[in-house]
Parts: C-alpha cells; structure tokens; sequence
C-alpha cells in the first residue's frame, strides 16, 4: 500500500517538473505585446527587466519573464526621484536604478502586494499608507512569492544565482506614512498622491498635473482587473475610480503597474461605466479558474469571484 503511494508520489513529482520544464507557458507566447513597439527603450546590463520611457524622465521597469508582468515606474525630477514600486524582488531592482539616476530615492508603494514590494527592503525612504494592511505586509511573507515562482509562471530565463527555494517577501522598514492629497516635490516636477483604496486597502495613485501623467497601480492597468482576493473591497474600488475618471480631462497618459505602461486617458469613464454594468448584473460572468470569473466589457475586464448561488 505505501509502496504504491510512493510509485505515485514519483509519477506526479516527475510530471510536474516536466511541467516546471515546459519551455513557453501561453501568456509568455503573446509577448512582446505590440503596444511596447510604440515606447522608447532604455537599454540597462539585466536582463531579467526590461526598461522603457514612456514620458520624459519616467522611466517604466517591466519583468516580462514572470507571470504578472509588474511595471514599476522610476519618476526622476531634478533634485530627487521617485520610485513607485519595487516589482517582484526577483532580480536587483536597486541596481537598474542606480544605472538610471543617482538622485536620491523617494519609495512609494501603488500597494503592498507581494509583486509591487519585492525589493523594498533595498532602500530606505519608504512612505507607507497607514493601514494595518501595509504594516502586516511590510513583516514579509513567503507564500505569495513561492507561488509566483511555480509551474508556468516563469517565461525565459531566472536570473542566475536565483534560489527558488528560499524566494521570499523581505520585509522593508515603513519610514514615514503617506496620505491622501500629500505632494512629493521632486525639484522640477511634483506628484501628488491620491488614495484609491478597492483593490487593496492601501491602493494609491500618482497625479504629475503639470505633465498629465497619471499612475494608476493596480486600479487600473489594460489588462483583466485582480478583485477577487479578500482585501479587495468593491464599493471602495467603485469611489476610487470614479475619482480617476473625473480626472481624465487633465491626463494625457495613464500608467498601470501590469502588462503596459502605456493607456489612454478615455479609458477611465469607461472602466467606471464597465464597472458600473458588471455590478448592475447586466454583464453575464465567464468561467475562470476555480471560483473565479471574468466579466468583460469592450476592452476593460475585471477578475472576480464567482457569485455564490442562493
Ligand atoms: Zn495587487
């Protein structure tokens, strides 16, 4: 009996690292998306980050080997820059960085979850939000960054000396809180922040007024939306981006943390009028992975959880 266990045991451990060893998942297949034709690249000595410009002296860090696909953006101004987001935490953030400027860094997360915090415990000015939700995250955490690193997630090469098997979430010191309206003056340029709690309780975006730049994390990005997990709150999601969309007449580029860097501003009272149908029960739910689904909307969709059955 135990023996047959263990045969068993074998011929799934063999058939998942065949799994592990599957050359090109399907999301990997779809890349290079077409959108990052039309923005400038920045070349940098790491390949496991891809680096672009969509704006004068905002520099879009993309990992298009893994899965998620986390863009996090460096916003350099003339007396010190800022850097929203750390990405994954697989490869050395702070080393990309210090090829792009030699300013001083401000942090700032779009949220804390696992793929926007993975190298904060590089640095030290770090504004959190002040949620519990950041300060738990900030502990560090294992889980979450294990299963970024499992079958099919991976697309290419992990950078060389990555040990999958201690991969973790390092925890990172909060400096100092960060709230809504507060301004971050970078010398020639200031970015604002404005709290769009939904998908996280500690969701933020970033307003450059003067340059119509507008970073929207994981509130919005073009690609299928993540409210599915348990923090995510709907009603907040629903404020928040009705506060985005009133402020596309002033935008002329939105940046999201996933995918592409680059989004039209017109896309925000869309996402408001998708979000507002998808709710209103007049978008019918497409089967996703177990207990999730899809709702789609022209070109806008949101990953939820499957309604429960009465
Ligand atoms: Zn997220």
């Amino acid at each position: 009996m135990h023996r047959i266990a263990f045969v068993l045991t074998l011929v799934v451990l063999q058939s998942s690292a065949l799994l592990a060893q599957t050359p090109i998942p399907d999301w990997c297949r779809a890349l290079p998306r077409p959108e990052y034709k039309t923005v400038q690249r920045v070349s940098i000595s790491d390949p496991w980050f891809e680096v672009y410009e969509p704006a004068h002296g905002v520099f879009a860090i993309y990992e298009p080997h893994q899965a998620e696909e986390t863009i996090s953006y460096l916003v350099v101004g003339e007396k010190q820059a800022l850097l929203f987001d750390t990405g994954m935490g697989i490869s050395d953030l702070e080393k990309v960085i210090a090829q792009l400027t030699r300013l001083p860094i401000i942090l700032l997360n779009s949220h804390t979850h696992n793929d926007h915090v993975g190298d904060n415990w590089e640095f030290s000015r770090i504004y959190g939000m002040d949620t519990d939700f950041t300060r738990q995250n900030a502990l560090g955490s294992r889980l979450d960054a294990q299963a970024e690193i499992a079958s099919g997630q991976i697309c290419g090469e992990l950078p060389k000396g990555f040990d999958s098997k201690v991969y973790a979430t390092r925890p990172w010191k909060i400096a100092a809180y960060t709230h809504d309206g507060d301004r971050f003056d970078l010398g020639d340029r200031t970015l604002e922040v404005i709290a769009t709690p939904g998908h996280t309780p500690d969701s933020i975006s970033l307003l450059d007024r003067a340059n119509g730049l507008l970073f929207t994390g994981d509130t919005y990005y073009p690609a299928p939306i993540w409210l599915f997990r348990p923090e995510t709150d709907l009603d907040a999601y629903d404020l928040s981006i009705r506060r985005l969309a009133a402020l596309a007449p002033q935008v002329k580029v939105v940046m999201g943390a996933h995918n592409i860097p680059v989004a039209s501003p017109t896309q925000l009272p869309k996402l408001v009028a998708a979000f507002d149908a998808v709710r209103a029960g007049k978008v019918q739910p497409l089967p996703d992975s177990p207990g999730k689904v899809v709702y789609k909307v022209g070109d806008i969709s949101f990953l939820m959880r499957a309604p429960t059955a009465h």
